[in-house]
């Protein structure tokens, strides 16, 4: 069993385990070991969108918030890709999302702890450790490797309203399959793009600027009020901070949950690059021709019925209460996520504490808490929207998340953390 031992095990290889994998690669005092499903990395492939970029500066990296020096920084990362003058002459903060893609993929390929085309199938209670069952997609044959501690770091899935999903195939589709369907979807005559967030905006860019090739009409709707901008100021970028994150996970969890709510527009909404985008393009193309395009807001799109190789949309208006039917041949869901919580969880229910019956109780360094203290921990890097605040899913705070993680689990400080990072105060003392 002792080889099968590792310090830590990750389940996912996404970015944010990832980071987790390289912080620790030098550390060599703990055995890690990561597994991904996946054949291989691929960052939200089906809207890795031509001339898209990350929404966090490239300091948001997987290593640099810990340590600027690692060798696994994107710096060093476009140094070695001998690209670092036509970066210095781009002379921006914001990298593509496909150079973010190739740069996770050139991190990985330098660590050995981190395998694919593994999925982990089960996790059992041990003592003083867990067993964790690990299924090779090739083989199908299942074998046990054990932990001190697990990491689940297995991201979010797609969100399709409940009404919607029996309508989900070829024609309609979330926008995770975006760009694997694409000429498909131009084949259509009328399509529709669904919500209000960057996923729904960057498609329907993309979408317009191919409109005069394929002769679509293009409809746009979202049951928000508005196509909301997605708020950017600095002072309220504040709150992707580690001082806002530990203050938000001081707070009792109904403040919490109110709190998420009131800071909607700090996560949800579209960046303003975008909208300009989208506009100009409108603007240009209006010159000579109306363009074929329907935009409203405040509709919500309630069922979709299949009529031979058409569907018939049921929407709201909400602000006047009528409700319309809309006819349109391919459909994108741009619905959003959800954290991906695997089954095994289960395993540990009576064991957790809960906060509501669907969210557990995460400690401030990411352990799931559970009612009897234990030396083995399960950390989770998702489903903590509601314990550590806005920033959950973002890439910013993903490197400090880790630094905690580990120091922990080496028990000394390995990454000291920085205190004190913004300009406002969230509590006087
Ligand atoms: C289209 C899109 C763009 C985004 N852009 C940004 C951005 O610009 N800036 C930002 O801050 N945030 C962004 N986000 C939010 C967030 O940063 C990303 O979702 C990020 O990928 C989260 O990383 P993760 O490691 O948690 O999960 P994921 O990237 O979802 O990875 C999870 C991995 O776990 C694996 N897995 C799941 N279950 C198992 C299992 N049982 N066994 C083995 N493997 C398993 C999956 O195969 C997957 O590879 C974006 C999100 C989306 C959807």
């Amino acid at each position: 069993m002792t080889e099968n031992l590792y310090d830590v095990l990750g389940i996912g290889i996404g970015p944010f385990n990832l980071s987790l994998a390289a912080l620790l690669d030098p550390v060599e005092s703990v055995k890690a070991v990561f597994f991904d499903k996946e054949e291989s990395f691929e960052w939200h492939p089906g809207m890795l969108i031509e001339g898209t970029d990350l929404q966090v500066p490239f300091l948001a990296d997987l290593v640099t918030f810990a340590d600027p020096t690692s060798h696994y920084s994107f710096l060093n990362y476009i140094h070695k890709q001998k690209r670092l003058y036509p970066f210095f002459f781009f002379n921006r903060f914001n990298i593509p999302r496909k150079e973010y893609n190739e740069y996770a993929k050139w991190v990985i390929n330098q660590l050995s702890s981190c395998q694919f085309a593994k999925e982990v199938v089960d996790v059992l209670d041990g003592d003083n450790c867990y067993q964790v069952v690990v299924k090779d997609m090739a083989t199908q044959k299942t074998e046990n490797i054990y932990a001190k501690h697990v990491v689940m770091g297995t991201g979010s899935v797609p969100l399709v309203p409940s009404a919607l999903e029996e309508v989900v195939g070829e024609d309609v589709l979330h926008s995770s399959e975006y760009l694997h369907k694409r000429e498909h979807i131009q084949q259509g005559e009328r399509v529709t793009v669904v919500g209000s967030g960057q996923s729904a905006a960057e498609i329907f860019y993309d979408l317009l600027k191919n409109q005069t090739e394929y002769g679509y009409h293009l409809t746009w709707f979202t049951r928000s009020a508005n196509f909301q901008q997605l708020e950017q100021s600095k002072l309220g970028q504040e709150l992707f901070s580690t001082d806002y994150v530990n203050y938000f996970h001081s707070l009792p969890f109904e403040e919490r949950m109110s709190t998420l709510e009131k800071l909607n527009p700090l996560r949800n909404g579209i960046e303003s690059s975008t909208l300009k985008q989208i506009y100009d393009l409108l603007y240009h193309r209006s010159i000579h021709e109306t363009v074929p395009v329907t935009i409203q807001a405040s509709t919500e799109v309630q069922s979709i019925e299949t009529r031979g190789n058409q569907y018939i949309l049921q929407c709201h208006q909400k602000q006047k209460r009528n409700t319309f039917t809309y006819e349109s041949d391919k459909v994108i869901l741009a619905t959003g996520y959800k954290p991906h919580i695997p089954s095994w969880i289960e395993r540990f229910k009576h064991d957790i504490v809960w906060e509501d019956e669907k969210r557990f109780k995460v400690t401030q360094d990411y352990r799931i808490q559970f009612k009897q203290p234990r030396q083995h921990h399960l950390f989770t890097l998702t489903n903590i929207e509601h314990s550590h605040g806005s920033g959950a899913t973002n890439l910013g705070l993903s490197v400090q998340r880790n630094q905690r993680i580990i120091n922990k689990i080496a028990q000394k400080e390995i990454y000291p953390i920085h205190s004190d990072t913004t300009f406002q105060q969230f509590e006087i003392k």
